[in-house]
């Protein structure tokens, strides 16, 4: 569903991402994880060319994101992107927040775009939170507004950059639980997390980076108890 293959970035002369290749198929759900700087989110936003790349190829169910002839705008319908810092637009109520692009972008009529968005908002545990403005939510129901917008374009993939590390603690939960229902649904995703137990529960592949490379890959199981490199060892001895 989502195969790079070679991808280099680069900001100045400062070199991001080396060589990444890595092949997710549909309905995998794998955790990117290693420490700042490693080239997490660069690596996500690459993947619905939020970041251009210098050379290399990204393909989203078939559709090269960054080839030249591919309209963004329409291969990102099929892509739903959630930021740590939520991201919604603070003048437009959760409802409206989550029915905008589905109408704007898809063409669906108000009624449509209201029914879909009230049956994700409930199915996310807001179904008394349609009219609120993001500045009346907590952080914990911002954050599922946003999983419930993206999700509204019906997207094929859904991508994760830290999507609890801007989150007070008691909330972590009801977020994840979100994702844990997504992936029993079998969406296919990419989620950059410091939620080892996490990851170590939901995920089907364990993506290991470290200074721009992916250093080892492996299966859940495998990696918490016993990674390959030394890098891995390293990384896991300081955050579990
Ligand atoms: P991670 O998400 O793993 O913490 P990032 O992808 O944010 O890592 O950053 C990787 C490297 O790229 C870091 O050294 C960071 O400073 C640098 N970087 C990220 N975004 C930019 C940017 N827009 N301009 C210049 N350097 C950047
Ligand atoms: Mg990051």
């Amino acid at each position: 569903m989502i195969s790079i293959k070679n991808v280099n970035k680069s900001f100045g002369d400062h070199h991001v991402l080396t060589d990444v290749s890595l092949e997710i198929p549909k309905s995998n759900v794998v955790a990117l994880i290693g420490p700042s700087g490693a080239g997490k989110s660069t690596l996500i936003r690459t993947i619905n060319a939020l970041e251009p790349i210098d050379n290399g190829e990204i393909t989203v169910d078939g559709i090269s994101i960054h080839d030249k002839k591919t309209d963004i705008n329409v291969a990102r319908t099929n892509i739903g992107f959630v930021f740590q810092s939520f991201n919604l637009f603070p003048f437009l109520t959760a409802l409206e927040n989550v029915t905008m692009a589905p109408m704007k972008v898809k063409g669906l009529s108000k009624e449509a775009a209201e029914k879909r968005g009230k049956e994700l908002l409930v199915s996310l545990g807001l179904g008394d939170k349609f009219d609120a403005y993001p500045s009346r939510l907590s952080g914990g129901q911002q954050q599922r507004v946003a999983i419930a917008r993206a999700l509204a374009m019906d997207p094929t993939v859904m991508l994760f950059d830290e999507p609890t590390s801007a989150l007070d603690p008691e909330m972590v939960t009801e977020v994840l639980d979100a994702i844990r229902k997504l992936a029993k649904d079998g969406m296919t995703m990419v989620v950059v997390t410091h939620e080892m137990g996490f990851a170590k529960e939901i995920c089907d592949e364990i993506v290991f980076m470290a200074e721009g490379k992916i250093v080892e890959r492996a299966a859940p199981s495998k990696f918490f108890t016993n990674p390959d490199t030394q890098r891995a060892q390293d990384f896991l001895s300081k955050v579990l």
